[in-house]
């Protein structure tokens, strides 16, 4: 399907369950209600290093997210934000607990999932041009060279990069970069965006226009994003909901719906005073100031 036709019908996506991958996890319909996307079942995850003691960097983590949803998680430095979103794209094998996609347990980077990670500096390959980096992943997809192109052109163009394919990362602005980055993610299709501290490098009018350009692929392209960041004013602004981390090792303080409708508004949205309000609540949470509800504690919602 063409990135066209995903921002005509993006909610008619092919379903998981159909499509050829890897098989279905044991326990998986067991462990699913109907409107979980993405399941993340009591997940923890301690590294294990040679000649020093084993490091839990997430203690228990379980939540749900739905299609099309817009889920932020928030936590301070060092909380196992990361580590969380590498288990969810399966980059990392968590020690206790799963993630499912729909029916299926993830075990290996699954196709329909695309990173954006923080460091774009790093994710992008100064040797290769916008147009070269945005379709490498597509390479792997198997898909006809005009396929590719078409695809290509239409994520610059979703981004407002058009006309920028020839040029290589280092001859753009960091902002720009980030949003080649996007394109890389939105050409790859994915039903699933993980975004971990995808604007933490840029500078703040950068980083609202980038805000705002996300959320409008989201609607454009209707997938679902999980969106990890420790600043709780962006949290706030873009999530439907919040789940709120505690510091390492991790568990889920909160889960907590964003009230502030699907529209948002850089001026009008941050002088809510709903807004206020959640940013407040969520800065207790992620402050220790205010006592973690008992029945929140490590559980879904
Ligand atoms: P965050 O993204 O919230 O800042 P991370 O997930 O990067 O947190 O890290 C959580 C904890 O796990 C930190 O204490 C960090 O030092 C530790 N950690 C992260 N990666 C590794 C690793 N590969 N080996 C050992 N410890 C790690
Ligand atoms: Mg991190």
């Amino acid at each position: 399907m063409k990135v066209a036709d995903l921002k005509k019908a993006g909610s008619a996506w092919p379903t998981l369950s159909s499509s050829a991958g890897q098989p279905a996890g044991e326990s998986d319909t067991a462990l699913l209600s109907d409107a979980a996307f993405l399941s993340v079942r009591a997940i923890g995850k301690t590294y294990a290093s040679r000649g020093s003691d084993p490091h839990e960097a997430i203690r228990e983590i379980s939540f749900d997210a739905r299609e099309r949803e817009f889920v932020c998680i928030v936590g301070p430095s060092g909380a196992g934000k990361t580590t969380l979103l590498r288990c969810l794209a399966g980059l990392l094998e968590p020690t206790k607990g799963s993630v499912h996609l729909g029916k299926r347990q993830v075990t290996a980077p699954p196709p329909e999932v695309a990173v954006v990670f923080q460091d774009y500096s790093r994710s992008l390959f100064p040797w290769l041009t916008v147009a070269g980096n945005v379709g490498l992943p597509l390479k792997a997809k198997r898909l006809p060279r005009a396929e590719r192109t078409k695809l290509v052109t239409e994520s610059l163009s979703a981004v407002n990069l058009d006309g920028t394919g020839h040029r290589y990362p280092w001859q753009l602005s960091g902002g720009m970069q980030q949003r080649v980055a996007i394109a890389r993610a939105l050409a790859y299709q994915p039903k699933l965006l993980l975004m971990d501290e995808p604007f933490a490098s840029v500078d703040a009018q950068t980083r609202f226009e980038l805000e705002d350009l996300v959320l409008r692929v989201r609607e454009e392209f209707g997938m679902s994003i999980v969106f990890v960041t420790h600043d709780i004013d962006e949290a706030v602004y873009l999530g439907d909901r919040i789940i709120a981390l505690s510091k390492s090792p991790c568990v889920v303080t909160r889960d907590l719906p964003i009230d502030l409708g699907p529209a948002r508004n850089q001026l009008e949205t941050r002088a809510d005073p709903r807004f206020t309000k959640l940013r407040t609540e969520v800065l207790k949470l992620v402050t220790g100031q205010s006592a973690p509800a008992a029945s929140a504690a490590g559980a879904g919602h």
